[in-house]
């Protein structure tokens, strides 16, 4: 069975059309952002270096977005994943000089199929997006996706189609909940929020900033939870969106895929636990 790459584009894009990540630009003195498609990269000042918050997803994407704000790849010394998503860990390769930090429980999820749908799911999925008009696939131009990228299962009464392996080609170190980092001027605590993935993991900035990544949504300022079809555990995520609710030590959220806000108060005004 071959499966058009635009029919898996079309999948992903239905869920990530709703995001609305970020646009380039500078947003603090100590604070960069850019807009790599659907996802965001955070980008800290440390004296005249960087760190990273994720990788986004397409390199030669990224550096030109860094063009944009005057910063060198090269200068990016740390690379701090919140998971081990493609579209958080594909664009790695853009940050040759930089030292990269894995979530501890991320590891295991590594080299895993992400998204499994049964048969009749899939070939409604084609028919759905057999008219989509990608402009840029975030998997390139091949035509059809790579075969050891994808697995058929007989699974009665279904055959299961899993595609979208995650995969890491550099090396890197890994960092645990409640580890903290020390840079020339920035300090960095890592706090797991499981539930997305396993080990999706938030940084605490200098007590100012929190990088959520993907484990909550920010619809007109208010928490939601994240695009259900791409979080793993449901309950795994609510329950880390209230621990993210009674974390203190920070002024202003940001999400991966969905902005940020400095209104925190407001934000879970509307959450239950
Ligand atoms: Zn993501």
């Amino acid at each position: 069975m071959k499966i058009k790459t635009s029919t898996i584009s079309g999948i992903i894009a239905n869920e990530t059309n709703r995001m609305t990540p970020i646009p380039t630009q500078q947003l603090f003195e100590d604070l960069y952002v850019i807009q790599d498609s659907f996802a965001n990269i955070f980008l800290i000042k440390d004296n005249k270096k960087f760190i990273a918050i994720d990788a986004g997803i397409n390199p030669d994407q990224i550096k030109q977005e860094l063009t944009k704000l005057g910063i060198s790849a090269d200068d990016v010394k740390t690379v701090l994943l919140t998971h081990s998503d493609i579209d958080h860990v594909n664009g790695l390769s853009a940050f040759n000089k930089a030292e990269i930090y894995l979530p501890k429980a991320e590891v295991a999820m590594l080299n895993k199929f992400r998204i499994t749908m049964t048969e009749t799911d899939f070939n409604a999925a084609t028919q759905a997006y057999s008219d989509l008009n990608q402009d840029e696939s975030m998997f390139g131009d091949d035509d059809y996706w790579p075969q050891d990228d994808m697995q058929i299962t007989n699974h009665s009464p279904h055959q299961l189609i899993s595609f979208m392996k995650n995969k890491i080609n550099q090396s890197f170190k890994t960092i645990d909940d409640g580890e903290k980092l020390h840079f020339d001027q920035t300090s960095i605590e890592a706090v797991l929020i499981a539930g997305h993935t396993k080990g999706l993991t938030s940084y605490i900035v200098n007590q100012k900033y929190i990088f959520v990544s993907d484990g909550l949504s920010l619809q007109n300022g208010y928490v939601a939870p994240f695009n259900k079809f791409l979080t793993l555990d449901q309950e795994q995520h609510r329950k880390s969106i209230s621990k993210i609710k009674n974390l203190k030590g920070f002024d202003y959220i940001f999400t991966q895929h969905y902005g940020y806000t400095g209104n925190i108060a407001k934000a879970f005004e509307n959450w239950l636990d």
